[in-house]
């Protein structure tokens, strides 16, 4: 294992050991996601002020890649303008499918690079930015990434 892979495993199994942001949050727009492939269940709560991300937290239950994947977006997300939000979405999609180098502006979120290696693992990544995009337009229905 290269240095850099060790390093992006760090991450992972950091964030899903000790997630950030794992609370609900009052008032906010919400949805909730399910993989049925894994059985990963997320609930993604969002925080607006004007068109920035104020606040996103999450909870639920689901394998170290959904958890992981959860925490570092919120992390990622917060103080971001919808729009940059949107971008970050594409690129992290882009990474997880296709691998190759992460550009810069993911930051830690390039730990998922090697998701791209394990098809079955790429909905536990993406499962709480699907869930995002849902409560961003506070859809009511469960997100299922079947
Ligand atoms: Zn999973």
């Amino acid at each position: 294992m290269s240095g850099l892979e060790d390093l992006y495993q760090q991450v992972i199994v950091d964030h899903s050991r000790r997630p950030r942001n794992f609370r609900p949050l009052q008032g906010s727009r919400q949805a909730e996601g399910y993989n049925p492939l894994c059985g990963d269940r997320v609930t993604i709560y969002v925080n607006l002020e004007g068109d920035k991300v104020k606040e996103v937290a999450f909870q639920g239950s689901g394998c170290a890649i959904s958890t992981a994947s959860a925490s570092l977006l919120t992390e990622a997300l917060k103080g971001k303008t919808l729009a940059e939000a949107g971008q970050m979405f594409e690129r992290f999609h882009e990474l997880v499918t296709h691998g190759g180098a992460a550009p810069a502006s993911l930051g830690k979120l390039a730990a998922f690079a090697g998701v791209s290696e394990y098809p079955t693992r790429v909905k536990c990544a993406t499962l709480p930015w699907h869930t995002l995009r849902a409560a961003l337009k506070n859809a009511p229905e469960v997100v299922s990434t079947e």
